[in-house]
């Protein structure tokens, strides 16, 4: 929190004046200035370097010694993104069973009421039922070999000290377990995929730590082998991959709900024979004619606001927003609907989970890791978000069959704000 030390004034514009003529660099104030000091001297050199009163950018609540070392570098400040609510939202997981009042982060007009207007559908229905699978956390480095017998010997040799291999991973952290090392080749080219369970964390940086030992430590130095790359993109890390869609890749989650007519037309305004119909023709055919991974309506949207509201990385919507949304009929009226998400990366602890407003949007949905209960508070997390997206889901599908989406983006997305024009 806000620092008692103060530099004299005098140093401080020294250093505002250093930035300025560029003699020193963001990253280059002396170590031992309070964080918050140091935010204060950028955001001052900034201001006068590009013209611009930075007062916003400044107001915050944030524990900026720990934001700056854990979570963002030469830190001048904040984003602030609006977060709403979305809720009751009754979801019938392992981990998490009840109702649930969920924090969204966006700036997308609609998105919450339209998802809101989901978590209503799927609560008068009696819930969503949600199962969710913890594939593990990936790592693939690559390897250059001479050529096939030398490629032959070294995945033989993995092989055979898996146990070696095993050890030397877990030994970097007690709440690390290797699951499996998968290997794939061709040329000169070998990938090992390493695949960890990360208990309660999302498990990028364990995983990344725990293949640079066993690379550096052992592999390379046993084989001769040279390492080109610690991740070689057969991970895969933040890029949309036939591989994490077929394997998974973090949390692999399902969820569905049975909705009847009665809440098809009261909740969704809609009817199960335009659900179906809007669900084959557009997130079928058309994510087949578009040659998409996303058989889905805007799983992305639901992510984004959920992942930056509980403090996950956003950079893990793009693999997150693969997966299939099924809508089904069942007798004439009703409709069975589910999500499948193959691979979400999501942790309970680590990442920006620890930051104020992310670890009250956490506390809001019970999730706090418990030493005794390994995996259950990122379970009861995947489960809740399985729930939401199938929320947004709903919506969104109901919103086509009424033709109602443009007037919602339209009457929400350019409401009037007092003293200003309508866009
Ligand atoms: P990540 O590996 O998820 O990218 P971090 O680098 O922040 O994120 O690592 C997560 C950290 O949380 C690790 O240091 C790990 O030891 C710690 N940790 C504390 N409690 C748990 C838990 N219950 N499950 C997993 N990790 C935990």
């Amino acid at each position: 929190m806000s620092n008692p030390i103060q530099l004299p004034t005098s140093r401080r514009e020294e250093l505002v004046r250093s930035l300025v003529r560029r003699e020193l660099r963001f990253h280059e104030l002396p170590k031992d200035l309070p964080a918050e000091e140091a935010a204060e001297i950028r955001r001052r050199a900034l201001e006068l370097m590009t013209q611009t009163p930075l007062d916003n950018i400044a107001h915050h609540s944030l524990d900026v010694q720990r934001a700056s070392k854990r979570n963002c570098e030469n830190f001048i400040g904040v984003a602030q993104v609006p977060m709403g609510v979305v809720g009751p939202l009754r979801v019938r997981g392992r981990c998490a069973d009840g109702d649930f009042w969920v924090p969204l982060a966006t700036t997308e007009a609609a998105l919450v009421a339209s998802t809101n207007r989901g978590c209503s559908a799927i609560t008068h229905a009696g819930g969503a039922v949600v199962r969710v699978e913890d594939v593990g956390m990936t790592r693939a480095p690559v390897f250059r070999t001479s050529g096939i017998v030398q490629t032959q010997w070294f995945l033989q040799w993995i092989k055979d000290h898996d146990a070696d291999i095993r050890k030397i991973t877990e030994d970097t952290s007690r709440h690390l377990k290797l699951l499996e090392v998968r290997p794939y080749t061709f040329g000169t080219t070998v990938f090992l995929r390493f695949r960890f369970d990360s208990g309660d964390a999302m498990g990028m940086n364990m995983a990344t730590i725990a293949c640079d030992r066993a690379v550096n430590d052992l592999i390379e130095p046993a084989t001769g082998v040279p390492c080109v790359a610690l991740s070689g993109n057969y991970c895969v890390d933040k890029k949309p991959a036939a591989i994490n869609f077929q394997e998974g890749r973090g949390k692999r989650i399902y969820a569905e709900v049975l909705l009847e007519a009665p809440i098809l037309h009261h909740q969704l305004k809609s009817n199960a024979r335009d659900l179906v119909e809007v669900q084959y023709r557009k997130n079928l055919l058309g994510s087949i004619a578009a040659g998409s991974m996303g058989f889905n309506a805007h799983y992305a949207n639901v992510l984004a606001a959920f992942f930056i509201a509980t403090g996950q990385d956003p950079a893990h919507v793009v693999e997150g927003s693969m997966g299939v949304t099924c809508i089904e009929s069942r007798g004439p009226d009703s409709v069975f609907a589910s999500i499948y998400m193959p691979d979400v990366p999501l942790g309970a602890v680590g990442g920006g989970t620890a930051l104020d407003t992310q670890r009250e949007a956490l506390a809001m949905l019970g999730v706090s890791p418990d030493p005794e209960r390994r995996g259950e508070a990122v379970t009861r997390l995947a489960e809740i978000l399985g729930a939401v997206v199938l929320a947004g889901e709903l919506s969104l599908m109901a919103a086509f069959t009424s033709q109602d989406l443009a007037r919602a983006h339209e009457k929400l997305g350019r409401g009037e704000v007092p003293g200003q024009p309508l866009p």
